[in-house]
């Protein structure tokens, strides 16, 4: 008998932002393996008492798939458990070919990643009407060069929201990529570090020109999640056009139009 490894979102931080299903799988779970550095222990607090969770910071790729594999030749359920969302540069391809190769069961529990608690944390919404309807997910090259036609310049050319992930420590790269893109010096930026984390999360705000330089005041060196667009700050703004979907004016699926029904 083979049990099965879920890919468990843990969420951002804050343990209550795990996933009910992923909490019923960790209080279910033969075996436990969490991304040490990363992912609060407390989201261990579910785990069964026989069930020994173990970390796997200092393991390497294979490492990891060899005791997944093994654990789940002796177990059930095996738990994988991941910051935020497992589908965003958790390196889930690499560990799930091996437990393909060797016949192993697996599957995705999602998770909230950081970008959606980062914004949460903040009261900012991502897409707003006839500002930006549009999020991309990315960071800037590191030791992992960016494929073609991803640089932060090219992405940023659309003006939509940036979500800016493992970037933290090259805050000059995302100025510069997003100056030649042409964004303006007064662009509003916002940085969050440990969103959600009670009581360790910290919020910036500043602007194209400042941020590196708010950031490095504040310490801010890692576990952090850059955001840059058009829709931040837009509740001091009055401008800023409203939903059409809470519009009086506009009809939908669930609601017609009020005028319609005035004039019927
Ligand atoms: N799968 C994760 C991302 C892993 S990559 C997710 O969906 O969130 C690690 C990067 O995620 C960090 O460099 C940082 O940019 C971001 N990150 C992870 N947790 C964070 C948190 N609580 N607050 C802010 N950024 C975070």
């Amino acid at each position: 008998m083979t049990g099965k490894v879920w890919f468990v979102g843990a969420g951002p931080g804050d343990p209550d932002l795990i996933t009910v299903k992923g909490r019923d799988l960790i209080a279910r779970a033969g075996a436990i393996l969490y991304a040490g550095s990363l992912v609060s222990e407390a989201a261990l607090r579910w785990a069964p008492p026989a069930c020994e969770p173990a970390d796997s910071k200092g393991m390497t790729l294979e490492e990891i798939a060899d005791w997944l594999i093994d654990q789940a030749r002796r177990h059930e359920t095996v738990v994988r458990l991941q910051t935020g969302d497992p589908t965003l540069y958790g390196a889930l391809i690499e560990m799930a070919r091996p437990l393909d190769a060797a016949g192993v069961p697996w599957a995705v529990v999602p998770g909230v990643s950081s970008a959606l608690a980062a914004a949460a944390a903040a009261g900012e919404s991502l897409t707003l009407p006839e500002l930006t309807q549009t999020v991309i997910l990315t960071r800037v090259a590191g030791r992992t060069p960016m494929p073609e036609g991803e640089s932060l310049e090219a992405l940023a050319r659309h003006g939509c929201t940036l979500c800016i992930f493992l970037s933290i420590t090259l805050l000059h790269r995302v100025q510069a990529e997003l100056r030649a893109a042409g964004w303006p010096e007064d662009a509003p930026i916002l940085v969050v570090q440990k969103a959600s984390w009670p009581g360790e999360e910290r919020i910036v705000r500043g602007t194209l020109a400042d941020i590196k330089a708010r950031c490095q005041a504040e310490r801010i060196g890692s576990q952090a999640m850059i955001i840059a667009s058009p829709a931040l700050g837009a509740r001091q703004r009055e401008a800023v056009a409203r939903s059409k979907l809470y519009d009086p004016a506009f009809g939908h699926r669930f609601r017609r139009a009020t005028l319609l029904e005035e004039q019927s």
